[in-house]
């Protein structure tokens, strides 16, 4: 009869923690790694179905990697007798079945589950390798200072990293080529289509039903497009590299009818998920810059910015403000969220394309939630909570720790000005300017008043008129204020109750 192993202890490993190369793995085999799909992680919001499938998917994929290379695993599926839908009383069955004592567990990166964990007995908290900075960088780089610039932050990460520069100098001209990136596609412009997989899901979309997990979104789950292994993730990074990053600069922030994701890299899945590493995903960036002619340096320059800069940079705010930051409200905005966000359904032909593309997918460009539906959403009033719960839900790459200081911070603007230094608002020329959607709308972009305006114009002056006093300290908003104030009385009044129509009406719209 052979032995029983004994084990040191438990290896607990999140949904969101699927990296292979974590130092546990190095010679780990006295430890047992546990993972776990719970009700409570599935039902704090109501999530895409395809995010709540993918996440159980990769988990079950990289649990059997482990047990391919003879690590002990012991997997709790979501509808199995023995799970007891509980962090706590799941390592407690474990704790008795292992006799062990002691479990270690990666940071998570949610304050939910910090403190969730750090409530059970026997736990020690490591690192989860994946960031570039420690959870309290950002918070230690800013201390003496009053404003959270991310372009600070950034610059010293290229320095620190080493990452785009030569002999201490940055390569390129300048910094930053944030300027330089912004423009729409031309006409009979065919974009490569995006890399998509079509595995079949069936059988974990059925335990999720038959769970009676809520969801939103749609899925053909014979045909899911996401990736679900790490080898797939490289795949998808591989495919960016080659055929979409030389177009990346030019046409990130463009808006299309026909496009859903333009050139962006859809990787955000994988490095949220853990199962690609930021650090392999610059690398392979700035390795096609010095190997390709057609990459230039202000497309690869605009990638790494997101990444080394504004991902490490709203990590490390979220742990720096965290929890008050989830309840701030400076505009003191209330309106609940229009029930077209849930369906799509709205003669507003850029919400309707950006809102259906994502119950479709899961997923929208950065654009698309900044200026689109972030836009619409601030200029409506909306309670940033109900703003907050949809995106946390509906998009397969979000987790609170980037979505919440992307959507109250940059895109709301309810921090009163910590993420970003003016509230991201516009009125329809610039949706116009950007892509195609408005010659596909029910509504005229150049329209401001009277019937078939476009919401966006008269939204626009109403909020620039309503948060006046608020504004009045911000230089960055001293041009709107200017316009606002030359405007004639007459016009300013009827942009105002052609707003109020418009909000008192917004279902409808
Ligand atoms: C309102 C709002 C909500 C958002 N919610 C999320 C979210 O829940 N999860 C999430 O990962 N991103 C979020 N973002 C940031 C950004 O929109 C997504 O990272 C991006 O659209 C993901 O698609 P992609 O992988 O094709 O990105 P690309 O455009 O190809 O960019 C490459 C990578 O850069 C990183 N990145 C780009 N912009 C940002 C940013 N502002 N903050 C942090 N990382 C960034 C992402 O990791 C992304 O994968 C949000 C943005 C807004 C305006
Ligand atoms: S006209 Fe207005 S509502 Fe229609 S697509 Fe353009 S910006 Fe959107």
């Amino acid at each position: 009869m052979s032995k029983k192993q004994k084990f040191k202890g438990l290896r607990l490993i999140l949904g969101d923690q699927l990296y292979p190369f974590h130092s546990w793995f190095d010679d780990g085999k006295d430890y047992v790694y546990v993972l776990m799909e719970i009700k409570p992680e599935s039902e704090y919001v109501k999530h895409h179905i395809q995010k709540i499938v993918g996440i159980f998917a990769a988990m079950r994929n990289f649990a059997e990697d482990l047990k391919d290379k003879d690590f002990e695993v012991a997997y709790f599926k979501i509808n199995d007798d023995g799970n007891e839908q509980s962090f706590e009383k799941n390592i407690q069955l474990l704790y008795e079945k292992y006799e062990v004592e002691e479990f270690e567990y990666q940071e998570p990166d949610e304050w939910r589950l910090d403190e969730v964990l750090a409530d059970i007995s026997g736990g020690t908290m490591v690192s989860s390798e994946h960031f570039f900075t420690d959870r309290d960088e950002v918070e230690t780089f800013f201390k003496d200072n009053d404003s959270y610039l991310m372009e600070r932050f950034y610059r010293h990460m290229r320095k620190k990293h080493d990452i785009l520069m030569e002999d201490g100098e940055h390569i390129g001209d300048k910094w930053n080529y944030d300027k330089s990136n912004r423009n729409k596609l031309p006409k009979d412009h065919d974009v490569t289509d995006p890399k998509t997989y079509s595995h079949d899901v069936s059988d974990i979309y059925q335990e999720v039903q038959d769970a009676g997990l809520e969801s939103i979104g749609n899925i053909e789950p014979e045909k899911f497009i996401w990736p679900l292994t790490r080898r797939e993730s490289l795949a998808y990074l591989n495919f960016f590299v080659k055929n979409m990053l030389e177009h990346f600069g030019d046409y990130q922030d463009a808006l299309s009818n026909e496009y859903w994701s333009v050139y962006h890299s859809r990787i955000s899945f994988s490095m949220n998920t853990k199962m690609l590493n930021p650090r392999e995903v610059i690398e392979k960036v700035e390795e096609a810059f010095y190997e390709r002619d057609e990459i230039d340096i202000a497309t690869t320059e605009g990638f790494i910015r997101q990444i080394l800069g504004w991902r490490e940079y709203m990590r490390g705010l979220y742990w720096a403000k965290m929890p008050d930051y989830k309840t701030l409200n400076h505009f003191n905005n209330k309106r609940k969220l229009p029930d077209f966000y849930w369906t799509g359904d709205t003669k507003m032909n850029c919400l309707s394309k950006a809102i259906g593309q994502s119950l479709d997918h899961a997923y929208a460009h950065h654009i698309q939630r900044l200026m689109i539906t972030g836009n619409f959403a601030l200029l409506a009033g909306i309670n940033p909570d109900e703003v907050d719960e949809w995106y946390l839900g509906i998009y397969i790459d979000a987790f609170e720790w980037v979505e919440l200081m992307n959507t109250r911070g940059m895109s709301q603007f309810a921090d009163g000005g910590i993420v970003a230094t003016k509230p991201y608002v516009s009125s329809a020329s610039y949706i116009n300017k950007m892509g195609d959607y408005c010659s596909n709308c029910e509504y005229s972009h150049t329209k401001k008043t009277g019937e078939s305006a476009c919401p966006f114009n008269s939204l626009y002056w109403n909020f620039i008129d309503q948060h006046y006093e608020k504004f009045k300290n911000n230089a960055r908003m001293g041009m709107m204020l200017a316009t606002w104030d030359k405007m004639d009385g007459d016009k300013k009044e009827s942009l105002l109750s052609q707003a109020t129509k418009y909000l008192d009406n917004i279902d409808t719209l």
